[in-house]
């Protein structure tokens, strides 16, 4: 059987590229996420169906073997992730993609030595992003996971480190393409040299970022990763690889800048920073801050209140996620709506760990497209508003980012919640947010606080109003 010539695979490659910009135009919207997907694997389907039709592919058992293994592990892992978790598993798939990177170009130069300038370019750089994306992730992945500290590695000198290795790459590219030697190394031997010094590059540009970053940062490595996959398409004269590389690397870069701008940091503080310790830790005393008493509420009363209102918000944060208490939650509105109150969701655009963290939860929870609202949409509203909860939300609510100039969150746009007539927040104890900051909403007049696992204290509420 004869294949599809250069020229006819471009057809499939084109409707997979369509499929593509269909696929995230279609995730930027909780209501056509799903078919924003289906496309997606469309795209997919159609781009590795068509290059197992190319004529010069040569299958053999090592490649089916290689897709059949991939993807069953690929099924496995994607089966037993929890949201929580969601963050690690895309930070090691960049991985993949930066070590993919790395071996194509390796194996390109080797099989054509001679292909000209313009190809040796290609390789280098293709292999240069691969390695910064293939160890940079790693080092992300082990810091999400807890394996390794979220402390930020401060080395003195380390802004000029950077600025060396990414100097000795662009320096040793020279004789590389002119074919000459330097120090005893040539041809493929200044490859692998460069390939050791991104590589060491990769893991020292994250290893100075604190845990707490690592949202933006795998953002960051996932958009390197795209550019790394254009890189092989170039080389390998793939223009499915270079379409998608691309839209990866772009929408990526765009996602990083969102998220930056949202927690009010600029992409080059997160890049260089050193910025949160940890991600998530326990907060210090300090952190916490003592500004007075808080005021206590059981499950009861809070049923109690909640039975007066009319008006009622919720705000869901990163503590929901980790307590997975959505579906707890989606009870309790149900419950509300049914007697007659008015209930909206808040949303923060970086509540959670990663963007679109509480959409997900919510929508997998099965509560209403229609009462899920934007931070902008409602933020007006909460002094019309008679209860807020909010649950495992601590940073997304705190006053001190309009007020308190010296906080390391000060201009990040955050929901008004203390607008509201009683605001009851829902956490275990007074430990501190992602930034590790203290939060002087806990201590107002119309805060009360029901200490707990969200879990447990939800589970709680909705009993008690369930029994009224
Ligand atoms: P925060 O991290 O500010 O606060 C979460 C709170 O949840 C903590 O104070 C914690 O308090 C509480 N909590 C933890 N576990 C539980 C539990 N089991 N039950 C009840 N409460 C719990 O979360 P937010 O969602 O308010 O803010 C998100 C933060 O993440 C922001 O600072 C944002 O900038 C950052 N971020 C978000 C990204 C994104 O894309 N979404 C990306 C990068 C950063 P306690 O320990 O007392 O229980």
């Amino acid at each position: 059987m004869t294949g599809l010539t250069q020229s006819q695979l471009a057809v499939p490659y084109l409707i997979a590229g369509v499929l593509f910009i269909m696929s995230l135009s279609g995730l930027a919207k909780q209501e056509t996420a799903g078919r924003g997907n289906v496309f997606g694997m469309l795209g997919m389907g159609i781009a590795i169906g068509a290059t197992f039709l190319a004529a010069d592919l040569q299958i053999n058992a090592y490649v089916i073997g290689s897709v059949v293994i991939g993807g069953a592990i690929g099924v496995v892992m994607a089966a037993r992730v929890v949201m929580t978790g969601m963050p690690q598993l895309v930070a090691i798939l960049h991985s993949f993609v930066g070590l993919a990177a790395v071996l194509v170009g390796i194996s390109t130069y080797l099989s054509n030595q001679h292909a000209g300038v313009v190809h040796g370019i290609e390789v280098w750089i293709g292999v240069a992003i691969g390695a910064v994306t293939f160890t940079g992730s790693i080092i992300a992945w082990a810091k999400l996971r807890g394996s390794m500290s979220g402390t930020p590695l401060l080395l003195p000198g380390r802004h000029f480190l950077n600025l060396a290795m990414v100097g000795v790459t662009v320096a040793l590219m020279v004789p590389f393409l002119q074919g000459h030697s330097v120090g005893g190394f040539s041809g493929v031997e200044l490859l692998y040299l460069m390939t050791a010094i991104t590589a060491l590059l990769g893991v020292h540009l994250v290893m100075a970022i604190g845990g707490a970053d690592m949202p933006v940062v795998v953002s960051l490595l996932n958009s390197y990763s795209g550019w790394a996959a254009a890189a092989s398409g170039f080389m390998l004269n793939n223009n499915a690889l270079i379409i998608t590389g691309a839209l990866v690397g772009s929408s990526g870069a765009i996602l990083s800048f969102i998220m930056c701008e949202a927690m009010n940091r600029s992409i080059w503080n997160v890049v260089f920073g050193g910025f949160g310790t940890a991600s998530g830790g326990a907060p210090s005393p300090s952190a916490a801050g003592s500004q007075g008493e808080v005021t206590e509420m059981d499950a009861a009363s809070v049923a109690a209140t909640l039975m007066d209102a009319s008006n009622v918000v919720i705000v869901p944060g990163y503590g929901m996620a980790v307590a997975r208490a959505q579906h707890l939650v989606n009870d309790l509105t149900r419950i509300l709506r049914d007697s007659g109150k008015t209930v909206r969701y808040a949303i923060h655009p970086v509540a959670g760990r990663l963007p679109g963290h509480m959409n997900v939860l919510l929508a997998e929870a099965g509560v209403p497209y229609d009462i899920v609202l934007e931070m902008d949409e409602l933020n007006d509203d909460f002094p019309k508003t008679d209860v807020v909860l909010v649950i495992g939300a601590n940073d997304i609510v705190n006053p001190g980012a309009q007020t308190d100039t010296a906080s390391p969150i000060y201009g990040m746009p955050v929901l008004e919640a203390w607008k509201a007539k009683t605001v009851v927040v829902f956490k275990r104890g007074m430990g501190a947010g992602y930034a590790g900051v203290a939060n002087p909403l806990f201590f107002h007049d119309n805060t009360r606080m029901l200490f707990g696992n969200a879990g447990d204290t939800i589970a709680a509420l909705v009993s008690n109003l369930r029994e009224r």
